[in-house]
């Protein structure tokens, strides 16, 4: 039986497990403890510890067609996390039914609904 394991002292050990964990590889391990490249892929190997593939810069040549569809956006009045907004000066939409229910959190600003909220009201569909 082969005893290559036991040749690692505990700390190396510790050290290349903690440096695969923040996600190094092999080679970059390979500077930080006295061990090779193929030694520490080795020792991953037989702990059944999967290492982190080597990351490519992302500045090579790579052609990556996508398609750019234009978001859908439904623009609401952004809330200010520092001044809550007082009763009646948000929304009036209601969400939910009886205990849920709930007001819609954007400020009111077209009369008593946001802006999307306004439009769901008045925009007469058909
Ligand atoms: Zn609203």
């Amino acid at each position: 039986m082969r005893t290559a394991e036991n040749a690692w002292p505990l700390e190396i050990s510790m050290k290349v497990q903690q440096l695969i964990i923040n996600g190094m590889t092999a080679e970059q391990i390979s500077h930080e403890v006295p061990k090779s490249r193929s030694a520490i892929l080795g020792w991953a190997w037989r702990k059944k510890i999967t290492l982190p593939r080597v990351k490519k810069p992302f500045t090579e040549n790579v052609q990556v067609k996508v398609a750019i569809t234009q978001p859908v956006i439904i623009k609401n009045e952004p809330v200010s996390q520092q001044e809550p907004l007082k009763a009646f000066q948000t929304c009036q939409w209601l969400f939910g039914e009886a205990r849920n229910r709930h007001f819609c959190t954007n400020k009111a600003t077209h009369g008593s609904w946001c802006e999307g909220h306004h439009r769901q009201v008045y925009v007469v569909k058909g």
